[in-house]
């Protein structure tokens, strides 16, 4: 599809999340929500929907609920109530899905993401808890479909935001910043490909200056960050050209083929809406007393943002360093024990985090808790540095080595004869050889070639083994070419 005249027209987003709790059991019984069980091994009468039967609202549940409101600036509702949610589908053997409607736990929140003109607010209508639905998965080769329930009752928390995002850029900043906030409240695994966090994307466009929201499409099956970008980009340019082919777009929800990267009709809005919502008779509204939500935001823990704003006004760190430190909860620990250990300054030890200790864990799935390296021991390693103990090139090895091992830095460098050679006659003496043996480019150098400087330094190193120290390196040839 052609890109069209995107500059007369306006992109209009509000994203919907649903994020899996972390719970150890279900929110309406005490099945477990272990992911991977054999087929409806992990059901009971309560979340196969068995008549006769009371729900039992899971504590935890509600605590992640409120921990997910004061991480997004939500008022949390002091009484809330459960509603049924009915449609007919073979997943839900109840015929309903317990949720919340008008009157949600959390509400009038806000996150905050990055664009190019700065800072933005974003809005988040509501959080509210749910239940999971079963799974239902077919045979391709057109033998029967089958129902498992292990997932039935899973709790849930829907995140609705505000149509306030502009672009697909920004609804996936938005995404990346909601799902840092609740794997940092150790809520959600974060994992949009397994669907523990996943993401139905509203898009509209209207013509720019006009007042009112045009018709909207609800984007599903995007389980990347990747897709989520894609299928709106496609979106946007299907209704652009919907409308100015004079045509109107419908308000229905659209699958996204992630092979062919389009998106298709797959139901209207209108049929699928009448959900008869009304109030859960077996579950009392919920009240929630001042003191429970105090202690919780007691224990909230510093979120992402705030941390790699104080990296950066502390730490004299670069907003991009303190992004790429914070992006990963333990390795934001590691790295702050490092710099206290080290107490000399904090770039030093974001230079080393990022750019040798994240290269040495990138394929553990462990991540940093995949290193034998200590915050101490890096920190022990840039005293090394800073003694000229070392030079750069073999604290890069010593790392490496107490990465696996879990050495002392110092027996490392004792182990495999990296000590720095700062010793002047020694280095003198590599030098003459070296001077000695390139006469023809010591005559350049003199003429004024001055970046030959570069290749004695390489020979010189050389015959050092690599472990001369830099500095003195460097004055000693400069006397002895220049002198
Ligand atoms: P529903 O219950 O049908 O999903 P909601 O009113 O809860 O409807 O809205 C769901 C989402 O749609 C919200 O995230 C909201 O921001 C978004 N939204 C509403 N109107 C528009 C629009 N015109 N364009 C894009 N997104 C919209
Ligand atoms: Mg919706
Ligand atoms: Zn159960």
């Amino acid at each position: 599809m052609a890109t069209r005249s995107r500059e007369n027209w306006e992109v209009i987003i509000g994203l919907e999340v649903h994020a899996q709790m972390l719970t150890h059991t279900k929110i309406f019984c005490g099945c477990s929500t272990r992911f991977g069980a054999e087929a409806n091994t992990q059901t009971c009468p309560v979340c196969l929907g068995m008549p006769g039967v009371l729900p039992v609202l899971n504590e935890k549940v509600v605590e992640f609920a409120i921990r997910a409101g004061l991480g997004t600036g939500c008022e949390i509702r002091r009484e809330s109530v459960f509603a049924r949610k009915n449609y007919f589908y073979p997943d839900l053997p109840k015929g309903y899905q317990i949720s919340q409607f008008d009157l949600p736990i959390c509400e009038h929140g806000h996150l905050l993401i990055d664009t190019p003109d700065g800072e933005k607010r974003v809005g988040i209508t509501r959080i509210h808890m749910e239940e999971d639905a079963g799974k239902n998965t077919h045979d391709p080769e057109g033998g029967p479909s089958r129902v498992d329930l292990n997932r039935a009752g899973v709790p849930l928390l829907e995140i609705v935001g505000e149509p306030d995002l502009r672009s697909s850029d920004e609804a996936v900043e938005y995404l990346k910043s909601l799902r840092d906030i609740v794997v940092y409240l150790g809520i959600n695994d974060g994992n949009m490909e397994e669907g523990s966090f996943r993401c139905d994307a509203n898009v509209s466009v209207r013509q720019r200056g006009e007042a009112k929201f045009r018709n909207r499409v609800e984007l599903k099956n995007i389980n990347s960050f990747r897709f989520v970008k894609q299928a709106i980009e496609f979106e946007i340019d299907r209704q652009i050209e919907v409308w100015e082919e004079g045509g109107t777009v419908i308000t229905e929800t659209r699958l996204f083929d992630t092979q062919k990267g389009v998106t298709r009709a797959m139901r209207s809005k209108e049929e699928a809406h009448d959900y008869r919502y009304f109030p859960e008779p077996d579950l009392l509204p919920l009240r929630i007393d001042q003191a429970w939500i105090e202690r919780v935001r007691g224990e909230l823990p510093e979120l992402p943002r705030a941390k790699a704003k104080r990296f950066v006004e502390e730490q004299g760190i670069s907003p991009y360093d303190a992004g790429v430190l914070v992006a990963d909860q333990a390795v934001a620990a590691w790295y702050e024990r490092a710099v206290q250990a080290y107490g000399r300054g904090a770039k030093p030890v974001a230079n080393w985090v990022i750019n040798e200790l994240l290269r040495l864990v990138k394929d553990s799935p462990e991540g940093i808790a995949a290193t034998q390296a200590t915050p101490e021991k890096l920190a022990q390693l840039l005293g090394l540095l800073d003694e000229r103990k070392i030079n750069a090139a073999a604290a890069k090895q010593v790392l490496e080595a107490v990465h696996g091992t879990g050495q002392d830095p110092a027996a490392v460098v004792e182990a495999l004869g990296l000590g720095q050679v700062s010793d002047t006659s020694a280095i003198e003496a590599a030098a003459d050889k070296v001077i000695a043996a390139n006469q023809g480019q010591v005559e350049k150098y003199r003429g004024g070639k001055t970046a030959l400087l570069g290749f004695f330094m390489g020979q010189v190193m050389k015959e050092l083994q690599g472990k001369g120290d830099p500095k003195v390196v460097t004055d000693v040839l400069k006397a002895k070419l220049e002198g």
